[in-house]
């Protein structure tokens, strides 16, 4: 599985619905419109993922909290296709 590095939801490689190549690494998305929010700011983004890989690494049972009112949940609605 890869992190989607916009909203940070797990994104099968095989099914991700967005996927972009930046500085040689490939990068999915679990929606489209975090393809588009990740290619306005590519540095920032990576940035943060490598950050979270590091910190990951280092305490694995960490739980990530997602706000209920975050982008992610729109894109996940069966009706915003
Ligand atoms: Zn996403």
């Amino acid at each position: 599985m890869a992190i989607d590095p916009v909203c940070h939801m797990e994104v099968d490689e095989e099914k991700a619905p967005a996927k972009t190549e930046y500085k040689s690494q490939m990068y999915y998305f679990c929606a489209p419109g975090c393809k588009v929010a990740f290619e306005k700011d590519p540095e920032f983004y990576s940035f943060i993922r490598t950050l979270e890989a590091y910190e990951k690494s280092l305490r694995r049972d960490t739980t990530v909290v997602m706000p209920s009112d975050s982008e992610f949940f729109r894109y996940l609605s069966p009706t915003a296709k």
